[in-house]
């Protein structure tokens, strides 16, 4: 029998880490739970260490920890080691006894120990899409330096990567590629009146049509920011530039991107919107395995419809493609003021037409830099999130 692979979750209680825990418990052969990460959800944690039993589970702070503790306690399971905080998940997520890392932390939060996985040779399955927005080369180099295995768990990137030849070696003009079309939902407010923007709650922001999300995500999906780093995410994955990554809405959300070649074949991958298929297909690729999601009924979905995306409407793509295209750090400032501005507007401090315009004034005030190393771009993360926040407080 084939050894299990031993995997850590990172950010095992949000939605995408309970949807690969799903897929996990489909084929418990073939995978091994070896790590657990949560910040604060310490209920949902135990109850999913008593079902995985793994060796480490690891929450955010001391407090959180000693919750855990006398919750599993009263579980019996005395064998699961606890540890906390930041550098205990870049531990983990490096650890000799981890085979594959599911990187699915939200935000900045999740760079250092995705990288430190990255940088361990591990077989890194990446949903944290912020941390490659925000580190870019210094992630890539630390895979090839490592030869670590990097699947892309984001369902658009994860299509194309199935859309690509299977000898796709990262130069797209060897390949006859023309063009990555990444399709986008166009999130809740796609055909709303753009002046009665500012009265959205973040109830209706979260509310998304296709896909059932963390919060964040989901606003990011409503402003279309989302789309942004994921322009910028395709950049650094499959080593294309800006110009020949195109946006296009696609309301069903039944074909997840594309790869348009030069000589007129457009390859897609369509499926059911359910994350479990591109997390299955990174689990167990190179080949395919039951993700619990039913077949796509074609006759059910009936039509296709593509749209162009209205850069007026959805200023936030226009600043991704702007901060790509200016290199350096300013993708770390993008998604630095997109977080502070985002949680803003989830406390209700700021009306949605706001995140914008926070991300924007960020961008203009911190001067880009050439931040090489995991340091400088933390503090360039920490510079732009102290300027967002002080423009909210003014
Ligand atoms: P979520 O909010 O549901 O879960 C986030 C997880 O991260 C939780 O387990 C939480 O405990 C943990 N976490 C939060 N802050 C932390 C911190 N400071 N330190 C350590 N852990 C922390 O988010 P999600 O929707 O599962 O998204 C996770 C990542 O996957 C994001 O980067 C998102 O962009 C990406 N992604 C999600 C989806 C989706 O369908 N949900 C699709 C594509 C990509
Ligand atoms: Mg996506």
């Amino acid at each position: 029998m084939q050894k299990k692979q031993q995997l850590c979750i990172l950010g095992a209680t949000g939605s995408i880490g309970v949807s690969t825990l799903d897929v996990v418990a489909r084929h418990p052969d073939r995978y091994g739970v070896f790590a657990l990460t949560a910040h604060t959800q310490v209920k949902n944690l135990a109850e999913q260490c008593e079902q995985f039993l793994p060796q480490i589970a690891v929450v955010g702070t001391a407090q959180a920890a000693d919750e855990l503790s006398i919750l599993l306690k009263e579980k019996h399971l005395h064998q699961i080691q606890i540890l906390f905080g930041p550098e205990a998940l870049c531990a983990v997520a490096s650890a000799n006894e981890c085979d594959s890392v599911m990187a699915a932390i939200v935000g900045a939060a999740g760079l250092p120990a995705s990288l430190a996985a990255a940088k361990a040779g591990k077989k890194v399955l990446l949903a944290n899409k912020e941390a490659l927005v925000m580190s870019g080369q210094l992630f890539i180099d630390a895979i090839k330096d490592s030869g670590a295995a990097l699947l892309p768990i984001d369902s658009e990137h994860n299509a194309i990567f199935q859309c690509l030849p299977g000898n796709y070696n990262r130069q797209p003009g060897q390949h006859g590629i023309h063009k990555i079309l990444l399709t986008a939902s166009g999130g809740p407010f796609l055909h709303r009146d753009v002046n009665t923007l500012d009265d959205v709650t973040p109830e209706q922001a979260v509310a998304h049509p296709n896909w059932v999300m963390g919060r964040k995500i989901s606003v990011d999906s409503a402003t279309m920011m989302n789309k942004g780093l994921e322009v910028i995410e395709a950049h650094w994955l499959f080593a294309t530039p800006a110009e020949q990554i195109e946006v296009v809405i696609h309301p069903q959300s039944v074909i997840h991107s594309m790869v348009s070649y030069t000589d007129g074949s457009v390859l897609a991958q369509m499926g059911n919107p359910d994350m479990r298929i591109p997390i299955a297909y990174g689990m167990a690729y190179p080949e395919r395995m039951d993700s619990g999601v039913a077949p796509l009924d074609l006759l059910k979905v009936a039509s296709l419809n593509f749209i162009k995306p209205d850069f007026q409407r959805f200023p936030c793509l226009q600043l991704a493609y702007d901060a790509l295209k200016e290199g350096k750090s300013a993708a770390t400032i993008l998604n630095a003021s997109n977080e502070v501005a985002v949680q803003a507007f989830l406390d209700k401090r700021i009306g949605f037409r706001m995140i914008n315009q926070v991300i924007e004034q960020t961008l203009s005030k911190v001067a880009a830099t050439e931040a090489l190393d995991l340091e400088s771009i933390l503090a360039c993360d920490a510079e732009a999130r102290r300027v967002a926040e002080a423009m909210l407080s003014s």
